[in-house]
């Protein structure tokens, strides 16, 4: 039978030719982006100094599909698309439970996460648009890998404001943006005011995404032919990472599967968007159960306050209704970097808000024991931001044992883990504590 196949494969001409909206799927329409001066609703013409015009069109669009460029989807296809899915046979004999577990393997691609799915269609738009210079800020270094790379294949120039923490810890991740051919600092640098006056408040701050969006917010409005680009949050930058749910749900069809149970981790929410919208925009799914995880560092799904905020800590950006833990909070300098980030793309706080999808945390020790029990028994070393959905979906897996049923689990693997082995290495010492690096 089609279901003891553990590896499920898409042909090219499988990879989706468009993105899946969630706008027109909410239950309320998403309250609008404030001008943080007046409190009123500002369009989306603001939003066309820092962004691509065709972004900001997908920002605010109503249409239930948009249609990938041609340009971008060959890029996406010689990049590794489409991505494997992949049933968990070692992890079920592990722990010895009735479900079956698929992991989608984001982790394929040349940069190791799914950011790059994003960054290649926001290198392409601006570039269409004669824009030479993108300047962005990263935690961990995914982003900036991605956006490295993207711009390489693009032509532009790539300036990338990386959480001086993670610049620090992650040195392997700088080097692979260099490769790429991008400028990086660590952040807060002193390439901008905002970032000048941190430093001289406190030398040695670690950094945060809140700040170094500041920082290449900043840039781009000082730099001639530069915009910024942004690797989650945002409604178009969700819209983008839906190929991998189109492919989800293509591959789960082919072996006559239907998820009861999909997780993802969460920072700012596009890799979990990016799974999961596709099916919660199909009615047919509604019984399944959609869970997003985040660290309990920087619970702020769980935790935080649904309410207007700024994306940034300088206040340069507008206000997004989303659930934060405010704009000034400095999140623990836990081992996942790309975790570490205030608030949570408003499309996933309304969805949590309509009771569509539940949010759970975790501490850095389960996550990384459940992270290295996946290496163990399925050869792949997770994204420590990954770990984060691998021990839900554990957790979930032996709840269900216990009633002896027979539920499927499928989870977003969004990425390796080749750049954190100090994560593992500080497990495996255990020299690991539930908040620092
Ligand atoms: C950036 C990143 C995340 C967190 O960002 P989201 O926008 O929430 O997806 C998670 N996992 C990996 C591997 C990442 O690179």
């Amino acid at each position: 039978m089609n279901r003891s196949k553990t590896r499920i494969l898409l042909d090219i001409e499988e990879t989706p030719t468009h993105y899946v909206n969630i706008l027109p799927h909410l239950d309320n329409p998403l309250p609008p982006p404030l001008n943080p001066a007046t409190e009123e609703p500002i369009g989306p013409e603001a939003l066309l100094a820092l962004f691509p015009e065709e972004c900001v069109k997908q920002e605010v669009a109503q249409e239930k599909r948009i249609k990938m460029p041609e340009e971008v989807r060959e890029i996406l296809i010689r990049s590794g698309r489409p991505t494997p899915l992949q049933r968990a046979v070692g992890l079920e004999q592990k722990l010895k439970t009735p479900c079956r577990i698929y992991f989608k393997r984001e982790d394929v691609s040349p940069t190791g996460s799914h950011k790059l799915n994003t960054a290649i269609a926001q290198a392409y738009y601006a570039q269409r648009e004669g824009i030479e210079r993108l300047a962005t800020e990263t935690g961990a270094g995914q982003w900036g890998s991605a956006v490295a790379l993207a711009c390489s294949y693009f032509g532009m120039e790539a300036m990338i404001y990386m959480v001086r923490i993670s610049y620090q810890q992650k040195q392997y991740r700088g080097m692979l943006m260099r490769t790429y051919g991008a400028e990086i600092v660590p952040s807060p640098s002193d390439r901008t005011e905002f970032g000048r006056k941190i430093n001289r408040e406190q030398p040695d701050h670690p950094g945060t995404l809140g700040i170094a969006i500041s920082e290449a917010l900043e840039d781009t409005l000082s730099n001639a032919n530069t915009k910024y680009t942004l690797g989650s949050v945002l409604n178009f930058v969700l819209l983008h990472q839906t190929v991998i749910g189109q492919e989800t749900m293509a591959q789960l069809a082919s072996i006559e599967e239907t998820p009861d149970v999909m997780i993802g981790c969460v920072g700012g929410g596009s890799n979990f968007a990016g799974m999961t919208y596709p099916f919660l925009a199909e009615s047919r799914f509604r019984d399944c159960e959609y869970i997003a995880v985040e660290p309990e560092a920087c619970p702020s799904l769980s935790k935080g306050q649904y309410k207007y905020d700024f994306g940034d800590t300088a206040g340069m950006t507008p206000k997004l209704k989303m659930h934060t833990l405010g704009a000034d909070f400095v999140p623990p300098k836990i081992h996942a970097g790309g975790l570490r980030y205030h608030g949570v793309a408003p499309t996933i706080s309304a969805l949590a808000e309509e009771g569509r999808i539940k949010p759970c945390a975790f501490n850095q020790i389960e996550v990384l024991e459940a992270g290295a029990l996946f290496a163990k028994t399925e050869g792949i070393i997770p994204a420590p931001e990954s770990a984060h959905a691998i021990k839900a979906t554990i957790d979930i897996a032996l709840e269900a044992k216990k009633r002896n049923e027979e539920r499927v689990i499928v989870f977003n693997l969004s990425g390796h883990g080749h750049f954190d082995m100090s994560a593992y290495s500080a497990l495996l010492d255990g020299t690991l504590n539930s908040v620092s690096s």
